[in-house]
């Protein structure tokens, strides 16, 4: 019985080819299938938008790593998400989801899916007290993120489970920042997970995707007949670079969680910085839960700096092997000042966030140039 998520990252989904022997899924460009015979289809391969067997590999291999029964490919993370919220969700239901929740996905529930009728709140969700008082009779679904962006907030994902179940409501996961490998949210008792594959599922930096991995039969099959009717799936070369990617996700994810805490152990010990946010540190207020539910804390650190937002801009400018850039999980080293940069759009909402703050995707080179650049870059006083 094949089990661990080393092997199953390798092997789930991607027999040797039967015709070559090929030990990796070809990339299947193709649209349509030959059919011996009206209806006749060979492997159940018609039509591409419906399935690909490059993009079917990957799909199992997500399924398999998240412990789910049906793992599903997308163009883009949000595409997955607007997928799962369209099938799932009717005008005149209701959404909780994170007070600092992704911005993009702020931005799909207040500008696009609001239109269609589907109402939300954002909710503090490391406080499930506000969570239960925020339920209505209406209350479809709790959109949970754990760790957050770029707070590296800490959700309950088992408490929040318990929640929805007693509200007859759906509890999604984006598990983006902690990966599966550090992170199993269907164990957890989540229903449906989500990820940004862009970021460290695919892990190079070279690939735009998003998944959904659900956890019962009856609502994957819901999943899979959206995932068809709205179209939004992931190209055949995508999906393979992809798949390349997870391959190596746990060898990557121990690498950058080594990384990020001697990071941590730097900046902590670092006169111009006032506060370090991990959730590895055990003064980190959801530090208990995270420990409870991650295997390790991840690759994302955010800090602030003395000095204000000037003081924060300039060690962004200054870094040099952190490369300054949006987007996190891939294997080289990124840094941003989320005011201006990532959440420059969330200034004067709920989801603002502090000016002097600084956040590192850190990556997998060697450590010691790692905290040198950092060194240089916060400079002196
Ligand atoms: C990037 C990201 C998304 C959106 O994914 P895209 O692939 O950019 O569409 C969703 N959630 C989180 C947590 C992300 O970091």
């Amino acid at each position: 019985m094949i089990e661990g998520f080393e092997t199953l990252a390798v092997h789930a989904g991607q027999e040797a080819d039967p015709q070559t022997g090929a030990v990796v899924p070809p990339i299947y460009a193709v649209s349509t299938y030959k059919q011996d015979g009206v209806g006749g289809l060979r492997s159940g391969y018609e039509y591409s938008r419906s399935a690909n067997p490059t993009r079917t590999a990957l799909e199992e291999c997500l399924a398999a790593i998240e412990g789910g029964t049906r793992g599903l490919a997308f163009a883009s993370g949000l595409a997955a998400e607007d997928t799962l919220l369209r099938a799932v969700c009717k005008p005149g239901d209701h959404v909780i989801i994170p007070g600092d929740a992704y911005g993009g996905t702020y931005r799909l529930f207040a500008k696009v899916l609001s239109r269609w009728g589907l109402h939300f709140d954002p909710v503090p969700l490391g406080d499930l007290a506000a969570v239960r008082a925020a339920v209505r009779p209406d209350t479809r679904m709790i959109w949970v993120e754990t760790p957050t962006n770029p707070l590296l907030g800490v959700a309950d994902i088992a408490g929040l489970a318990e929640i929805a179940r007693q509200a007859d409501a759906l509890l999604v996961v984006d598990n983006t920042f902690a990966s599966p490998y550090l992170q199993q949210p269907l164990a957890l008792g989540a229903d449906v997970v989500v990820h940004s594959t862009t970021k460290y599922v695919g892990g190079h930096s070279d690939v735009v995707g998003g998944a959904l991995v659900a956890r019962d039969r009856g609502l994957g099959e819901e999943l899979t007949y959206h995932q068809n009717a709205m179209g939004a799936v992931a190209g055949p070369f995508d999906a393979w670079l992809t798949l390349r990617g997870i391959k190596t996700l746990a060898l990557r994810m121990e690498r950058h969680c080594d990384n990020a805490e001697k990071v941590v152990d730097l900046l902590l010990a670092h006169p111009r910085v006032t506060e370090v946010l991990y959730p590895g540190l055990s003064s980190h207020p959801g530090h208990e839960v995270a420990a409870k539910q991650m295997r390790r804390f991840g690759g994302m650190v955010s800090f602030r700096v003395t000095g204000g937002e000037e003081a924060a801009v300039r060690v962004c400018d200054r870094a040099r092997l952190f490369t300054l850039g949006e987007s996190l999980g891939g294997v080289e080293s990124l840094i941003e000042h989320p005011g201006r940069m990532t959440h420059a759009s969330a200034a004067g909402s709920p989801l603002e966030v502090p000016a002097d703050l600084v956040r590192l995707s850190v990556g997998i080179e060697s450590v010691g140039d790692l905290l040198g650049d950092l060194t240089q870059a916060l400079g002196d006083a």
